[in-house]
């Protein structure tokens, strides 16, 4: 359960729109990578599907089910932020236990599902230490776990290795892709940078001053990119 459509959605800032209207379905299970310029519109597009902002207009829905008027913490989405967003005082269980405890899930349900989170994330041995204690890649691990034990049908990704060093960027990328595997959850990704787009997705979707230029796995992308702006984005000859 996981899939995503956008039906002739439109976001405006005051007198500017910003997405015109906007058709788009994200598969279930599939890993979706938003690429794009900076200020094309990928944060808002994925604000929106979080419900972090309202659509000017269109309508969106979660497997089927109109979502537009669905509070973000009721749309089963979860979005990780980059790892600056941990709680710097809290150890890492209760961090990743936070979301849990907003919810009111019990304290036994809360204990395994951090345990498979951290599992999962190579955290086991660091759930008593507080963020300051660790690596960038494991805070950044953190933030993902956190967003894991919400059990989520899709998870929303805006450019959440950005401020990482190049090294760990490469690490972090693999491990994302084989928590995809591991779960075979729905999972959206933003980012600027053409070489995740080609190696994480599923699918990408080439965007362009708030409107899609053209959506397809990797290699259609670089075998027939549709105009010379996704080529050029995209890297291919033509
Ligand atoms: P990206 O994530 O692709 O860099 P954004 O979605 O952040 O792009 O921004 C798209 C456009 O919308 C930009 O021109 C930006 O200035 C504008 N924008 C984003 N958020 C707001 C806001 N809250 N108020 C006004 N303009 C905004
Ligand atoms: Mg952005």
């Amino acid at each position: 359960m996981g899939q995503i459509t956008l039906e002739k959605v439109t976001k405006s800032f005051g007198a500017t729109e910003v997405i015109p209207p906007l058709d788009l379905t994200i598969e279930d299970g599939e890993f979706t990578v938003f690429v794009g310029p900076s200020g094309c519109g990928k944060s808002t597009l994925l604000r929106l599907i979080a419900g972090l902002e309202d659509v000017s207009s269109g309508v969106m829905r979660i497997d089927g089910k109109e979502a537009t008027n669905v509070p973000p913490a009721k749309r089963g989405l979860a979005m990780v932020f980059q790892s600056y967003a941990l709680y710097p005082h809290m150890t890492v269980r209760k961090n990743i236990a936070f979301p849990m405890r907003m919810a009111g899930i019990d304290q036994a349900e809360q204990d395994s599902r951090i345990k498979q989170a951290a599992a999962a994330l190579n955290l086991t041995d660091y759930l008593d230490r507080r963020p300051g204690q660790l690596s960038g890649g494991q805070r950044q691990r953190v933030a993902i776990g956190r967003a894991i034990v919400r059990e989520p049908s899709a998870f929303l990704f805006d450019e959440p290795l950005s401020n990482l060093d190049a090294a760990l960027r490469v690490g972090m990328r693999m491990e994302i892709s084989e928590l995809h595997e591991k779960l075979k959850t729905t999972m959206i990704y933003v980012t600027h940078d053409q070489v995740e787009a080609m190696t994480m997705a599923d699918k990408i979707v080439v965007l362009r001053a708030g409107h899609v230029e053209q959506v397809g796995t990797p290699l259609e992308l670089y075998k027939t990119p549709r105009n010379v702006f996704v080529a050029g984005f995209i890297g291919s000859p033509k």
